[in-house]
């Protein structure tokens, strides 16, 4: 499941690059927006939420740790060892998973 992910990411980053150079838009556009429903719906299907019980910070797979280098769509489980809670510090064994999987953020996807 991890793998669809990163193909989607991937064809989105081509995709990406190809609306940028490519004057005949709008297929790509329509295209780039499947491409993005579907990572929306992989991610959602397959990646939990992880809190720091120390300070509350929610790691959301959707949109990993960018000031870290964590891309988006990076599962929790695969952070690096030593990846740590960006506002405490606390290791990830102090992560808890969100359960809580049909969450009311549905529609922070644009
Ligand atoms: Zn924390």
């Amino acid at each position: 499941m991890k793998t669809h992910i990163n193909i989607y990411l991937e064809t989105k980053k081509i995709v990406e690059k190809y609306i940028q150079t490519n004057v005949d838009k709008a297929c790509v556009v329509l295209y780039y927006k499947y491409i993005q429903n579907k990572i929306q719906e992989e991610i959602h299907l397959t990646m939990k939420k992880y809190t720091c019980e120390l300070c509350g910070y929610e790691y959301d797979p959707r949109v990993g740790d960018p000031d870290n280098g964590i891309e988006e769509g990076t599962d929790f489980e695969d952070l690096p060892a030593d990846w740590t809670c960006p506002l405490c510090g606390a290791g990830k064994d102090d992560f808890e998973v969100v359960s809580d999987a049909s969450s009311s953020e549905d529609d922070d996807w644009a």
